[in-house]
C-alpha cells in the first residue's frame, strides 16, 4: 500500500508540476509536425530526388524513373550534422528507390546542409567502336570555336577528359553526331553558371549507339529538346537547342561519348573522331 501511495503521490505531483510543461509541449507539437516537410524534385519524371526534413534531421531519397539503369552520385556538405558523408555512385535499376543520406543535427547547434547530384546512364561495362566517325553536332554551314578541348582545365579532366565544348549562341540547332536511340533527356532546368551549385541544373540528351556507348549533349536551353525517349534518330537529325544550363561559364555545347564501368568510377569517356570538311579531328 505504501508503495502504491507513493506512486500515486508521485503521479499527482507529475500531473500538477508538469501540466504547464505538457501544455507547452503539446502547443509546440503542432508547429513541429507542420515543419516536417517533404520536397520532391523530379527531373521530367525521370530522376526524382525527395528530401524529407524536420527541425533536427534530413533524409534524401533518389528514385530512378528512367527505363534504363543509372548511377547517381550526390555530393553533400553539412555543418553540425552527422554522418557527414553521402553515398556515391549509387546503382539504380528502373523504378528503384534508395536512400542517399539520412543526417541528424548535433544537439544544441545550428545546422545546415547542401547537396548536388550527378547521374550517369548504364551499369555494365561497354567498349567503344574506334572506327566510327562522328559528325559535328551542328550544321556543317556553321563554324564555332572550341572553348574547351579534351584535357581542359575547367572541367575536362579525370573521367571527362575526352569531352569537347563549342562556344555557340543560346538556341543554336543541335544535330545528332551519330545515329541511335534516345534513352533520356532533361529540359526543365533554367539556371547555369561556373559554380558547383549549378551541377544539378543541367539539361541534356542521351543517345545510345549500337555499341551501347552513349552520346551526351549537355547544357541545352530550357524546353530545348525536340526528341522523345524511345525515338531512333539518324545522324544529322535535329535533337534540340543549345543553352547555358548547369555547370557552364558561357553559352556552349558540351559533347562526349561515354560508357559505364563495372568497377571504380561511374563512367568513362572515349576518344572520338569527327568528320570535318577538310579532315578528321580526334579528341585526344
Ligand atoms: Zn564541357
Amino acid at each position: 500500500m505504501v508503495l502504491r501511495s507513493t506512486f500515486s503521490q508521485k503521479t499527482i505531483f507529475f500531473k500538477v508540476a508538469f501540466l504547464p510543461f505538457l501544455l507547452i509541449l503539446l502547443s509546440l507539437a503542432v508547429p513541429l509536425l507542420a515543419y516536417a516537410a517533404q520536397r520532391d524534385s523530379c527531373f521530367i519524371q525521370h530522376l526524382c530526388l525527395t528530401t524529407i526534413e524536420d527541425n533536427r534531421s534530413a533524409q534524401l531519397l533518389v528514385r530512378n524513373n528512367f527505363d534504363i539503369p543509372i548511377r547517381v552520385s550526390v555530393n553533400m556538405t553539412g555543418r553540425n550534422v552527422a554522418p557527414s558523408k553521402a553515398l556515391n555512385n549509387i546503382p539504380l535499376l528502373p523504378g528503384e528507390t534508395k536512400e542517399v543520406f539520412h543526417i541528424k543535427a548535433k544537439r544544441g547547434k545550428s545546422w545546415r546542409y547542401t547537396w548536388t547530384s550527378e547521374l550517369h546512364p548504364g551499369l555494365s561495362e561497354v567498349q567503344h567502336n574506334e572506327d566510327i566517325r562522328y559528325d559535328l553536332p551542328f550544321s556543317s554551314k556553321k563554324t564555332f570555336p572550341i572553348s574547351q578541348g579534351p584535357n581542359g582545365s575547367f572541367s575536362h579532366y579525370g573521367v571527362n577528359k575526352n569531352a569537347i565544348d563549342w562556344a555557340m549562341p543560346i538556341g543554336t540547332k543541335i544535330l545528332a553526331a551519330r545515329e541511335g536511340m534516345v534513352i533520356g533527356y532533361r529540359e526543365n532546368a533554367r539556371a547555369g553558371g561556373p559554380l558547383a551549385k549549378f551541377k544539378s541544373e543541367q539539361n541534356y540528351i542521351w543517345i545510345q549507339h549500337n555499341d551501347r556507348t552513349i552520346g551526351q549533349y549537355l547544357h541545352l536551353k530550357e524546353n530545348g529538346v525536340t526528341v522523345e525517349v524511345g525515338d531512333y534518330v539518324e545522324r544529322g537529325q535535329l535533337i534540340g537547342y543549345s543553352g547555358n544550363t548547369g555547370y557552364s561559364a558561357a553559352p556552349h555545347l558540351h559533347f562526349h561519348v561515354s560508357g559505364s564501368q563495372e568497377q571504380g568510377q561511374a563512367f568513362r569517356t572515349f576518344p572520338i573522331l569527327f568528320k570535318t570538311k577538310k579532315s578528321s579531328a580526334k579528341t585526344k
